[in-house]
């Protein structure tokens, strides 16, 4: 391969790696490379030299310039991206023993926080698989830690399900099945296969440890209904006592060691009120309440496959019908907190707004922040079911968010820091513009009266001298007469080459405006104290046609939504 052609492919993978992900990283090119050039590999220190050389080199470009340069490759890049599409349609959604007609699966989420994209991974996998198979989607809350629940979360989830587009065949509730769950309870106690245990918590953890019982695992049944009995009537405090599995304490799989069934919690469900205080823990809850709504296939996060074993052993003990398991990997995100409890500490602590902050991975984030559905499915889909980890990135995301988005967004100039540009002997019949407002097929019209005096970014007025050809873009052409501390001043003029182009603003039709861009919420490990930058500056007359949500595409500086009408302010997509 020509160095030449070899050096262009590097910078334009570089340029793709460092918009996606906000600087480029050399492994990850020379992947890359690798992967389209195999023969390359016996001339690896030629190409971590080359490659370190030009990723520097697009690094020190910065957000904008990679922007900016990135876009003419823009072709190349969707053509790619349409092969890597088709490749991945092609990934097998599928579940060996799987029957059309007999397919019934669950989404299950617990009501303590927001749905965020690792959900809707799973969501859209099992949407998908319910069509394939033309089966059923159930939405099964599993409210069961009344500590954290609120139905602010449950109408939240909802909410989150019907923008995604998610229709659910039924909607059904773990702790409105409680006194179901207590009569099973008692099964397992009655057939010797559950006892109560009054160790503490330290000597429980121990025993799972060492694999050694407590004293409690030897009770005859009778002691063991006797003290279920009194667990509820409530005669016991919070830790005094638990229903345990009677299983293997010697097991290999340490899930297996006795694990805890039920457990005494006295806070308030937002449910259920003060009426439990018994509460059964999720490893016991899922399996029942799977096999007796019909569940045919759960599927879960491949970290919970250590559980698997549990899940089985809990429905042979009761004698219930057991669904099949299917495992997938998470989709983490980069820069990002998706953690309940995590996303609850920064909310307390006043660094994100809430739940919805537009910095988030939450559905409701990113519903805010102006990205589409469609988006966030193709998003999750392009995973597949496999159970190798994936690290990505909300920039991944807005990605194929403003390939959908394209269409409709109107084209609009911003300058942020303008100085003044005088244009002498403009036609008259020049000075009535009509210009496209987007690139989409409805052939929208940015008209404008102008007067003489324009406005352009100082930093693209830098470079100019007396005598330079500026064609102000979609405009005229004019030619630069004076150039004066502050302000330039020129004539119009025809076409001629070469020249420079010039984003513009008309004194006549402008206003001002803030440029919200949101940036990555952690930096390392660390609060990204710059993940907001507002910026402040001048827009289009035509801004006051849009109304709340409309997307724009500024020239050099990408998509915004429009946010709030009262300040104009748009936030980066
Ligand atoms: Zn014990």
């Amino acid at each position: 391969m020509e160095s030449e052609a070899l050096r262009r492919e590097i910078r334009k993978i570089a340029l793709k790696n460092a918009s996606d992900y906000g600087a480029a990283h050399a492994g990850a090119v020379i992947g890359k490379i690798l992967s389209k050039f195999p023969e390359l590999k016996n001339e690896r220190q030629m190409l971590s030299e080359e490659v370190g050389r030009i990723v520097e080199e697009v690094n020190m470009l910065g957000k904008e310039g990679i922007a900016r340069e990135a876009s003419s490759y823009m072709e190349e890049f969707e053509a790619e991206r349409q092969a890597k599409a088709e490749s991945s349609s092609k990934h097998n959604f599928s579940i060996p023993g799987a029957e059309k007609g007999k397919f019934i699966t669950r989404f299950p989420p617990e009501p303590g926080g927001y749905l965020h994209l690792g959900h809707a991974k799973a969501i859209f996998i099992e949407d998908t698989l319910r069509s394939i198979y033309e089966g059923k989607l159930l939405l099964y809350f599993d409210d069961t830690n009344a500590e954290n629940e609120k139905q602010e979360f449950v109408d939240a989830i909802k909410v989150d399900l019907e923008w995604l587009g998610v229709k659910f065949d039924k909607e059904y509730y773990a702790s409105d099945s409680i006194p179901m769950l207590y009569n099973y309870a008692q099964a397992m106690i009655d057939g010797g296969k559950a006892y109560v245990c009054l160790c503490n918590g330290d000597k429980i953890k121990e025993g799972r440890a060492s694999g050694i019982p407590c004293e409690h695992k030897a009770q005859k049944v009778s002691t063991n209904a006797e003290l279920w009995n009194k667990m509820m009537k409530k005669e016991f405090n919070e830790n005094e006592a638990i229903l345990r599995f009677n299983s293997d304490m010697k097991a290999i799989n340490t899930t297996m060691r006795d694990p805890t069934l039920f457990r005494i919690k006295k806070a308030w469900h937002y449910r259920q009120g003060d009426k439990y205080s018994v509460w059964p823990t999720y490893d016991f809850c899922t399996p029942i309440m799977d096999s007796i709504n019909g569940i045919t296939d759960t599927l879960r996060d491949k970290r919970y496959e250590m559980r698997d074993n549990l899940y089985y052993a809990i429905l042979d003990a009761l004698g219930l019908r057991k669904p099949r398991i299917t495992s997938f990997a998470i989709v983490e995100i980069a820069n990002n907190v998706t953690s309940k409890r995590e996303i609850r500490e920064m909310i307390k602590d006043g660094r994100i707004s809430g739940f919805d902050d537009v910095r988030l991975a939450t559905i409701a984030a990113l519903r805010k922040r102006g990205v589409k559905p469609e988006a966030i499915r193709e998003f999750a889909l392009s995973f597949g079911m496999g159970k190798s980890e994936s690290v990505s990135s909300i920039e991944a995301l807005l990605s194929i968010n403003r390939r959908l988005i394209e269409k409709n967004a109107k084209r609009l100039f911003f300058v942020e820091k303008p100085i003044s540009l005088i244009v002498k002997s403009i036609p008259e019949e020049n000075k009535k513009v009509s210009m496209e407002a987007n690139t989409g097929g409805n052939h929208e019209k940015r008209e404008y009266l102008l007067n003489n005096v324009f406005m352009i970014d100082e930093a693209s007025a830098e470079s100019v001298k007396e005598g330079a050809i500026l064609k102000l873009m979609d405009l005229f052409t004019v030619k630069v007469t004076k150039v004066i501390n502050g302000s330039i001043e020129a004539e119009y003029a025809q076409p001629q080459e070469p020249y420079t182009r010039i984003v513009w603003l008309n004194e006549g039709n402008y206003r001002s405006c803030v440029l919200i861009n949101i940036g990555d919420l952690l930096s390392g490990d660390n609060f990204n104290e710059d993940s907001i930058k507002r910026t402040v500056g001048f827009i289009e007359g035509y801004v006051d046609k849009l109304t709340i949500g409309d997307v724009v595409q500024l020239e050099g500086r990408g998509f915004f939504k429009l946010d709030e009408s009262k300040s104009r302010s748009f936030i980066s997509l």
